[in-house]
């Protein structure tokens, strides 16, 4: 068995450098290639993509699996190895379903699809985006019949970011902190209380956000020596290996909150996966669990640490001296409520902690619905105007801050959006953990330290990495499932003591 688990681990270490490459050209396709490369990078793309499925899926990787199945079949042997095995028949399977030219085919048409959405979000354009949304969809639509589902075909692509999720939870969670949500959101807006976040709309300079994003995530622990960030449209993290684990960002000359939080949510990523367990390196267990445990990392930096009062009255000092004139006059007090300003607005990313979710049911909603044929893509525009409407109470003036903001459809991703708030969720779940071990965190925090929470997600969260489903590892660290009640308690806490409310 010893020779066939080494065989296996070497076959899999092939896969997971063809798909580091793959991840280097798509980095540099979101930060420095030129728009001419568009058509040359979506064939090495689908090219690479092909190679990586064709490796993946080879008989001989079925037949060490086959080999293997003793070591992954004895549930109480909790070793790397048996879970490399169990996970690896896993994807294995799945992967097996998708036929190799549909695999390429999907990764060319994303490739351009990409393409024409920044351009169709930089004129405004949904007409010109339309066709090419239809064929994610439809893209989307056929990988769900590929892999199969019981009750939704939403459920079969649900599982690709988060396992083992189903569609029925999600609209029961998503019900649930609608429920609580909407009646906090009705409260703080007829409080009265007017939160001033004027100065964070000033100019500021880009050398000097960049400057205190660097010294906010060093401090953090990211380590640059193991990182970098650039500049993009859409802010995302990557990694080629736990060593080389990169974020990206977008300045805004004159409003401050975007690259500063982004720059934190994305360290927050990077941080889970430069901390995974070097055993589990150029394997299938050497990223994070699912992209709801990864948003439970960038969430807790960005909300929980970023968004807290003790973050700035540790940091506010060193901000205000970067930004005198921006910030002379302004107190530890005003610019903690002013970053936690409550209001609906029309951009995701942008969103208060109150409102982001909103945002998300409204794409879950849409997704769902287009995959049922009860919206079509080509209502999408009028679609997302009349449930902002309705949810929100504002109404995008163009489409570049309505239906065409998010980037995630024109790459196919179809299934990940819910994943957001299911990060949200469990950010604060396991926060309360980590504070029940150590409750001076917080302390730490208002003297600028956070070794303490970093080495309580490195011990549970971090080196896992992919070792354990999502509701295997949450169950493991916080004792129960996914659970919203914390998560709601700690909204109505934060933002009743803002707003002078108790719902
Ligand atoms: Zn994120």
């Amino acid at each position: 068995m010893a020779d066939a688990l080494a065989a296996l681990k070497e076959r899999l270490a092939t896969v997971m450098d063809l798909n580091y490459a793959a991840a280097v050209l798509g980095w540099d396709q979101r930060t420095y290639m030129p728009p001419g490369g568009a058509v040359g990078r979506a064939n090495q793309l689908g090219t690479l993509r092909k190679l990586i499925h064709e490796h993946f899926t080879a008989p001989e990787i079925g037949h060490l699996l086959d080999e293997l199945a003793p070591l992954a079949a004895d549930g109480q042997n909790d070793s790397n190895d048996a879970a490399l095995v169990r996970r690896t028949r896993r994807d294995y399977d799945q992967a097996r379903k998708l036929p190799a030219e549909f695999v390429a085919e999907w990764a060319r048409a994303r490739a351009i699809s990409n393409q024409v959405w920044e351009e169709a979000r930089r004129t405004s354009d949904f007409a010109l985006f339309q066709p090419h949304l239809e064929k994610q969809f439809d893209f989307a639509k056929r990988q769900a019949e590929y892999l199969g589902y019981q009750d939704h075909p939403y459920d079969a692509l649900l599982d690709q970011y988060e396992p083992g999720m189903k569609t029925a939870q999600i609209k029961t969670l998503f019900a649930e902190l609608k429920a609580g949500t909407l009646p906090l959101l009705k409260a703080i807006v007829n409080s009265g209380v007017q939160v001033d976040d004027s100065l964070l709309h000033q100019p500021y300079d880009e050398a000097k956000q960049e400057q205190f994003g660097v010294e906010v995530t060093r401090a953090f622990g990211y380590d640059w020596q193991r990182g970098r960030q650039d500049r993009t449209v859409h802010p995302f993290c990557t990694h080629f290996g736990r060593d080389d684990v990169r974020i990206t960002t977008r300045f805004y000359p004159d409003f401050l909150s975007a690259a500063l939080f982004g720059t934190m949510h994305e360290a927050g990523h990077a941080m889970y996966e430069q901390g995974v367990d070097p055993e589990l390196s150029r394997t299938l267990l050497s990223r994070g669990a699912s992209l709801g445990v990864h948003e439970s990392q960038s969430r807790m930096w960005e909300n929980l640490v970023g968004r807290s009062r003790p973050f700035w009255q540790a940091n506010f000092g060193r901000l205000q001296a970067l930004f005198p004139q921006q910030l002379g006059n302004a107190d530890v007090e005003m610019f903690y409520r002013a970053v936690n300003k409550v209001q609906p607005s029309l951009i995701r990313v942008e969103s208060d902690e109150l409102t982001y979710n909103l945002h998300i049911m409204l794409r879950f909603e849409l997704e769902a619905a287009i995959l049922e044929g009860n919206v079509q893509v080509a209502d999408l525009a009028e679609e997302w105007h009349s449930r902002m409407d309705d949810m929100l109470g504002v109404t995008p003036p163009n489409d570049a801050q309505g239906v065409l903001q998010d980037m995630h459809w024109s790459g196919g991703s179809v299934g990940y959006f819910p994943t957001y708030t299911l990060g949200n969720v469990l950010s604060v779940q396991l926060w309360e953990r980590a504070l029940a071990a150590h409750p001076t965190i917080p302390e730490e925090i208002g003297r600028n330290e956070y070794g303490t929470l970093l080495q309580w997600l490195r011990d549970n969260v971090h080196r896992y990495g992919r070792k354990y489903e999502p509701n295997e590892l949450i169950e493991r660290v916080t004792g129960e499932s996914l659970n919203v009640q914390p998560y709601m308690n700690y909204l109505r806490t934060k933002f009743g003591d803002i707003y002078g409310v108790a719902v």
